[in-house]
């Protein structure tokens, strides 16, 4: 009896579910030691000590009533003040509480802002590879999402494809900075030709064209790589961040939007998502978890813990003869497959018990993500398993 719309999701998404399955069914028969699961991106380091002192605290210091009970759907003035003055203390804007909603994390947000701004048959860009999900998201407010082929050599933007992709219907541009599942960064330079392109597209065809820039990312670059704050290059840029990987939260189902005043009718915006997220069924974001954040606005994970991760698997797999570029951010590695169908990479991993997901799922065929958001001596102990992938498929 359910929903026709809803078969075909459930269709897609066992894919993920497999592998969470098969991962526990492996772990039953070889111990969970054995298994070497780079399915999920869960963060594996702790959120920093103080959040949990946060919880603690204010617990015993806020009012019980006020702290627990609904507030402005948006969320609480102070907590989304305090987020904006950190965020124009780091990046020079000029936020105030009213341009920042509080979300149910990024997922929660991106929603919130497309069920806000998407009318039927409207147009969604992206590029690929892509964070899966953004497909269900974009059509749960009968959008459609529309990808730009992905330039494999680099994974940067293809921008000639891009302009050519956008038209009358083209309602918003999805850049997700750094990128899952590539960990690609996007240079200031990359951001300001994109801005370029959808600036001269709004003028050309008379349209508002909005970046959405999903930043559950941000916090995680490394060597130094600057992630550009995209609202300074573009005006109608909205932002959705999400505390879910930088303070390793992602069951606390917290985030942010960010709607600047810049952006096309931002009072209307702002009213908008706020009801959004009321009849989206969130209403709020969750009470405790905005009041910790505020908190916790300069804490941070031990990024070194995945930097490490990040150059172990990195040159113990390129050593091998796998290819794949270095990511700069977040907690992914993008590998090309030996084989041209990637999930015959797969199911050989498997067999030496290395859980990875098809690169189809991000739209980009030919390639797989592993996740090394897990332990070090979870990558330390594979290699050896990869050893033996890499002689089966012929490197
Ligand atoms: N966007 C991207 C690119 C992601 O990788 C994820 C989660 O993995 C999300 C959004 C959703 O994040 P959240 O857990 O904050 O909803």
């Amino acid at each position: 009896m359910i929903a026709e719309s809803m078969k075909a999701l459930v269709k897609g998404s066992s894919v993920i579910r497999a592998m969470f399955e098969e991962g526990n069914r492996l772990a039953k028969i070889y111990g969970a030691e054995n298994v070497y699961d780079f399915s999920l991106g869960n963060p594996n380091v702790p959120a920093p000590d103080e959040v949990n002192e946060a919880i603690k605290n204010i617990v015993d210091e806020e009012e019980s009533v006020v702290l627990h009970g609904y507030m402005s759907n948006s969320g609480f003035e102070d907590v989304r003040e305090a987020i904006a003055q950190s965020l124009n203390k780091r990046f020079d804007t000029h936020f105030n509480y009213t341009n920042i909603v509080m979300t149910v994390g990024a997922a929660g947000g991106l929603n919130t802002i497309l069920k806000t701004i998407i009318n039927p048959g409207e147009e969604v860009l992206t590029f690929a590879p892509f964070f899966g999900e953004y497909r269900n998201y974009v059509s749960n407010f009968g959008g459609k999402l529309v990808a730009v082929s992905p330039d494999t050599a680099t994974f940067q933007p293809k921008f000639d494809e891009f302009e050519k992709l956008i038209n009358k219907n083209t309602k918003a541009v999805i850049v997700n900075n750094p990128n899952n599942p590539t960990g690609v960064v996007y240079s200031e330079d990359t951001i300001k030709k994109l801005a370029k392109i959808m600036e001269d597209k709004q003028k050309e065809l008379g349209i508002e064209i909005f970046l959405i820039a999903d930043e559950p990312y941000r916090e995680l670059a490394y060597d130094g790589v600057e992630v550009p704050y995209l609202t300074k290059y573009y005006n109608n840029t909205i932002v959705g961040y999400s505390y879910s990987k930088s303070l390793s939260l992602p069951g606390e189902r917290i985030g942010y939007l960010v709607i600047p005043d810049e952006a096309a009718d931002s009072d209307d915006m702002k009213s908008a998502a706020s009801v959004a997220t009321r009849i989206l069924g969130f209403v709020n974001a969750p009470s405790l978890q905005q009041k910790v954040i505020a908190r916790c606005l300069d804490a941070k994970v031990n990024i070194e813990a995945y930097d490490k991760n990040r150059k172990a698997l990195y040159e113990g797999l390129t050593k091998l003869g796998f290819e794949c570029i270095k990511p700069e951010g977040a907690f992914y590695l993008f590998v090309k497959s030996p084989t041209e169908d990637e999930n015959i990479f797969c199911d050989t991993a498997k067999k030496h018990n290395i859980l990875i997901v098809p690169g189809s799922s991000f739209g980009c065929a030919g390639f797989v993500r592993m996740a090394y958001c897990v332990s070090y001596d979870t990558i330390i102990n594979s290699l050896p398993h990869f050893a033996e992938v890499a002689k089966e498929m012929g490197l």
